[in-house]
């Protein structure tokens, strides 16, 4: 099968449609991450998803709709979703509600709750509208790589698995959704995205951020969100974080980049672009600005993605506070470097 990218014409989008009632996937772009789409009412069609990703057939699906009133056939839609909807949908939110039988169970992996999102972007909206379906979407990676965040990234990973995928440029937000549970007696993030626990707050009253989502699961540790088991995000380098304050930072990974460039080995560095000039000669990245979130979520699954098509072997990079849209980064960035993690400030204390 040879795999098209196409502009998000009436026609194009029209065709990617026809794709999905016929039980075909199609990649498609949305706010957060190019989606794997396939119409979430076929078995047969989810299946595929599973397996054009390598996904375990255990990591459910989130099902994508265009408007609020959509809903009803698939879930129980509590007052909760209804103001949070109101408040941020359509938008990078999905929310966990209790599934209606019209959902296949190979949707949400035998789960008794369905993960339900209302993507933002144009081209997803016409999408949906046009289809009449709800469309299950994964991120359209391979399972376990970042998450892709322009179509090109999806050709990389889907080429021959699907007929269309239509080009809505970069995403926006470069982050997967917000996933909150609110099946559950208090309301519970279970992955960070663009809207940040302090918005639901606002919104929800009480709100918990699960506490896995800052570390590894426990050996035997059951994932309240099934995806939360596997590597993730990962690129092929070995990544390490490095804490700590900034010129120690700094310090700590020009010896250690030194030191691997003296082994022979290729290094490279992601830095905020306030910290580039510290890092002068080495090969060093931005990953958008300290003082602007927004620009490092909309970058990083790219960087990482350009790491691995430039086969870097060995990433070094600096951090941010895990507060507002800095847990969503942190969490993703801590899943690539399975946790590993230095500091700075105990390294470079003085004897
Ligand atoms: P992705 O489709 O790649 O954005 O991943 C969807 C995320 O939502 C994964 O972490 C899933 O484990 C999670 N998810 C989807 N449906 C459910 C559900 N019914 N219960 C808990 N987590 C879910
Ligand atoms: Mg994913």
């Amino acid at each position: 099968m040879i795999t098209q990218v196409l502009p998000p014409t009436d026609e194009n989008i029209e065709r990617a449609a026809q794709q999905l009632t016929l039980g075909k996937l199609v990649g498609m772009p949305t706010e957060t991450v190019y989606g794997l789409g396939a119409n979430a009412l076929d078995e047969a069609a989810v299946r595929s998803i599973f397996a054009a990703k390598g996904r375990p057939a255990d990591n459910p699906l989130i099902i994508h709709v265009a408007l609020p009133t959509a809903l009803e056939p698939y879930c129980e839609v509590n007052a909760r979703a209804y103001k949070l909807m109101e408040a941020f949908c359509p938008g990078p939110l999905t929310m966990l509600l209790p599934k209606k039988p019209s959902i296949p169970s190979v949707v949400t992996a035998g789960l008794p709750s369905v993960a339900v999102r209302l993507p933002s972007h144009p081209v997803a909206q016409k999408l949906l509208k046009a289809c009449g379906v709800p469309v299950a979407a994964p991120s359209a990676n391979t399972s376990g790589k970042p998450s892709p965040t322009t179509a090109a990234h999806v050709l990389n990973d889907m080429q021959g698995k699907l007929e269309i995928i239509l080009d809505g440029g970069e995403c926006q937000v470069g982050l997967e959704s917000t996933v909150i549970d609110l099946t559950s007696t208090i309301p519970t993030v279970l992955r960070p995205g663009g809207i940040t626990p302090e918005m639901l707050q606002s919104v929800l009253g009480e709100v918990q951020v699960s506490d896995s989502v800052m570390r590894p699961l426990r050996p035997g540790e059951k994932a309240l969100s099934p995806g939360m088991r596997y590597r993730h995000y990962a690129p092929s380098g070995k990544l390490t974080m490095v804490k700590g304050e900034p010129s120690r930072v700094a310090a700590v990974i020009k010896r250690l980049a030194n030191e691997k460039n003296s082994e022979g080995q290729s290094v490279r560095i992601f830095a905020f672009e306030e910290h580039l000039s510290a890092y002068q000669g080495m090969d060093v990245v931005s990953i958008g600005s300290l003082s602007n979130p927004e620009t490092v979520a909309h970058k990083l699954f790219s960087v990482l993605r350009q790491a691995d098509g430039d086969q870097v072997p060995i990433l070094y990079s600096e951090i941010l506070p895990a507060q507002g849209l800095g847990l969503a980064i942190m969490n993703r960035l801590g899943r690539a470097a399975a946790f590993t993690e230095i500091d700075a400030d105990e390294t470079e204390k003085e004897p």
